[in-house]
């Protein structure tokens, strides 16, 4: 139970005890009832009555009633005979007369006498009127029967005080005891409400807590107390309950936290012993790393450069190319030899030439990007593969660079001063191949073109971009006795049908075998003969030089197929070029059906009449016309309606865009579909790939021409085609 509840019961039984004991002392009423009647009417009679009461109710064990003057005019039992009051009544009695309360009668040290009972003295009043007095002694042993059956624990007390502070009696644990042991006056302070509580100092027993109450209208005051410690014992015990309680929880709690961080620090350890042999771990892969990126790096860097060996060059290359599949750039591979490499070695010794290849090394890293990849694949051999290039244009002045930088003096090696160059060859992808190995093989193959036409020069595979130093004019100067002299050459590709893979046809294209410049192509000397008119004489020996052909095939027992040559507009201008060119055909007693003839949209552009006539004159005999390089021009379909011609060809440049299997070109197959309206035969031009081959196949294509089935080859080359016209893809 808690403090205040125990505070509440104290008070509680304070009350109780204050009313019943005032209870008690009201049964005063019925004796203040005779005495008065006695007083005022009835002097004479005997007051049996109250001896009646006092034998029937036993609360008061003696009365005694005295006028105001002091007689007494009766007394309950005989003790004293005296007929007036002592001089100590007398003195109340007067003290009455002026303040009637009622007194309790004590001794000089405030205790009680034997035997043990409490006089109080009542004024009579009749009215406001004093009449005279009353004593009545309460017997103690009312209190006692008040009181006995509360329990009040060990240290309890249940005392009787007259309101001047002076203990009457008290009940605790052993019985009864009589007042005494209090000071006289010393609660008297405390009294000065009608109730109240607080903590008091009984002498001998300690502190308690103590409530007191004033007994209405009487001068008493009873008091319930009990010593503090036992007061709060409960609380105490209460409190030690829940100090058990809270002792056992934090008992809990403390092993739970114990537990806790056993488990946490062996966790802990756990984690660090983890921790460690994760670092242990990591340092054995780092280290495994490292030694494995040093055998790799040993197994694929040229330890004398540092560039890629031929094996991570090739693997690397490999996968730059799959990237170069689906984009429409151009990447390029240059094979780069050093000129006089062997000699220098020979000369200066190999620690020389291995100063001189580190700084080739380091100034092809230094003319090329990042993305760009570099390797040296043999003693003097390096290959770059230059990565992302918009067009083929753009490779030369990269080419030019490293020529240049290459090229340059290398100062001080070893105290030597050295001049060497490179010989470069290029190889395209995807012209001059679709895969690394391929592109490597050309790449080389057009370096030893460099090399045998002089050193200190680049190549491309693809012999037709290859530049022409010369001036123009050499050229021109030179071309009639080259006509004459015969230093053209035809070379012949072969145009497949992609129904059956067989070889249809070829077309002738003009070389010019240069004795000084080796093999010219025709962008570098057809616009001079067009501009210098050389070029019908040209043509005419272009056209023989075919027919020739035909005829040494049939001789040789081939059966050749149609051949196509390309006419230049110019030719077509002529208005007498068809008899020329029927009778050209005539003349090796040919028909008109082997040779084809390929002009360009240009052919139309002047004199357009002309060149329609003679169009169709070679039509009408059986010659088949084509339109080369479709969709470069400027005619759209609705105007090759109306010209003469059995075949399109479409321009290589749309071919060239077609750079995956699902990248089809939608010029193409529209122009496919359009053509075939005007029954025109399709043929594609520039078809390097298979991706392309396939899209073309299923977009409508009738035929194909391009590096992907031949390059343009020498007669010799070209008779396989037509002795085993069927290929395989
Ligand atoms: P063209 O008639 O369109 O000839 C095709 C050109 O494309 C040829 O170049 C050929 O080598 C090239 N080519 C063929 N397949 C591929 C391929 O898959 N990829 C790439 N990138 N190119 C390919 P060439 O021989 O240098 O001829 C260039 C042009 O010169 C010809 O274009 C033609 O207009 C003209 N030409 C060639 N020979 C003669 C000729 O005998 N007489 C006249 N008048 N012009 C000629
Ligand atoms: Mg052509
Ligand atoms: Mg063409």
């Amino acid at each position: 139970m808690l403090t205040n509840e125990l505070k509440m019961e104290q008070s509680n039984l304070s009350g109780v005890l204050a009313e019943n004991l005032f209870q008690i002392l009201e049964q005063k009423q019925a004796i203040e009832l005779f005495a008065l009647q006695w007083l005022s009417e009835e002097r004479q009679k005997p007051l049996n009555n109250i001896t009646d009461f006092l034998y029937g109710d036993r609360t008061f064990t003696r009365v005694v009633l005295f006028t105001d003057a002091g007689r007494i005019f009766y007394r309950s039992s005989p003790r004293g005979q005296a007929d007036n009051a002592d001089e100590d009544i007398k003195s109340l009695l007067d003290e009455m007369s002026r303040d009637p309360g009622v007194r309790v009668i004590l001794k000089e040290d405030g205790a009680l006498q034997p035997p043990w009972q409490i006089p109080f003295l009542f004024p009579l009043k009749k009215g406001t009127e004093f009449k005279g007095a009353m004593l009545l002694e309460l017997d103690i042993g009312y209190f006692l029967n008040l009181v006995q059956e509360i329990n009040i624990g060990r240290t309890g007390r249940i005392t009787l005080f007259s309101h001047r502070g002076a203990e009457l009696v008290r009940f605790e644990s052993g019985g009864l005891a009589i007042g005494g042991s209090w000071p006289r006056g010393r609660m008297a302070e405390a009294f000065e409400k009608a109730s109240g509580s607080g903590t008091f100092s009984y002498p001998g027993s300690g502190d308690h807590y103590l409530t007191y109450r004033r007994i209405n209208t009487y001068p008493l005051v009873i008091t319930v107390s009990q010593g503090l410690d036992e007061f709060f014992r409960e609380h105490r015990h209460n409190e030690r309950q829940l100090f058990i309680i809270l002792t056992v929880l934090t008992a809990i709690c403390i092993l739970a936290v114990w537990m806790l961080v056993k488990m946490i620090n062996r966790n802990h350890q756990y984690l660090e012993a983890l921790s460690a042999s994760n670092r242990e771990n990591k340092e054995l892969i780092k280290k495994l790393a490292l030694e494995h990126q040093a055998s790799a790096k040993a197994a694929s860097v040229d330890p004398l450069t540092e560039l890629y060996n031929r094996r991570l060059f090739v693997s690397l290359s490999a996968k730059s190319l799959a990237r170069a599949r689906r984009n429409k750039l151009t990447y390029a591979i240059l094979f780069i030899d050093l000129d006089r490499f062997k000699k220098i070695n020979d000369s200066l010794g190999h620690h020389v030439g291995d100063l001189l290849l580190i700084e080739v090394a380091r100034r092809l890293v230094d003319c090329t990007r990042d993305s760009d990849i570099v390797g040296r694949i043999g003693g003097d051999e390096f290959v770059v593969m230059l990565t992302d290039m918009s067009t083929e244009e753009d490779i030369t002045p990269v080419v030019d660079k490293i020529m240049a930088a290459i090229s340059a003096p290398y100062e001080n090696l070893d105290g030597n001063r050295i001049i060497t160059s490179p010989s470069i060859g290029i190889a395209l992808y995807p012209r001059d191949g679709e895969d690394i190995d391929a592109l490597l093989s050309n790449a080389d193959a057009a370096m030893y073109k460099s090399k045998h036409s002089g050193r200190g020069r680049y190549s491309f595979f693809d012999a037709s971009l290859n530049r022409v130093s010369v001036q123009s004019f050499r050229l021109e100067q030179r071309m009639p006795s080259a006509i004459a002299g015969g230093e053209f050459v035809l070379h012949y590709q072969p145009k497949i049908r992609l129904a059956d893979y067989r070889v249809v046809g070829l077309e002738s294209l003009v070389r010019w075998d240069h004795p000084e410049f080796q093999l010219i192509y025709p962008s570098d000397f057809i616009d001079i003969a067009e501009e210098t008119g050389l070029i019908t004489d040209l043509g005419i020996w272009i056209l023989e030089a075919a027919c020739r052909q035909v005829v040494r095939w049939k001789e040789q027992g081939l059966e050749p197929v149609p051949v196509a040559v390309n006419i230049s507009p110019l030719e077509l201008k002529d208005r007498g070029y068809a008899e020329k060119f029927l009778a050209v055909l005539a003349g090796y007693r040919l028909p008109p059906s082997c040779i084809e003839a390929e002009i360009t949209e240009n052919a139309f552009i002047h004199e357009k009449d002309v060149v329609v006539k003679n169009l169709s004159h070679l039509m009408s005999k059986g010659v088949k016309v084509s339109l080369d390089d479709f969709g470069k021009g400027f005619s759209n379909l609705d105007h090759i309606r109306s010209l003469p011609i059995h075949t399109l060809k479409i321009d290589r440049s749309f071919v060239q865009e077609i750079r995956n299997r699902h990248n089809d070109n939608p010029i193409v197959s529209s122009t496919i579909i359009l053509a075939k309206k005007l029954n025109l035969t399709i043929v594609a031009e520039g078809v390097e790939t298979h991706d392309q081959l396939i899209n073309l196949k299923v977009a409508g294509c009738d035929e194909v021409q391009g590096y992907f089935f031949s390059r343009p080859v020498p007669e010799q080359e070209i008779r396989g085609f037509i002795r085993s016209p069927i290929r395989s893809v």
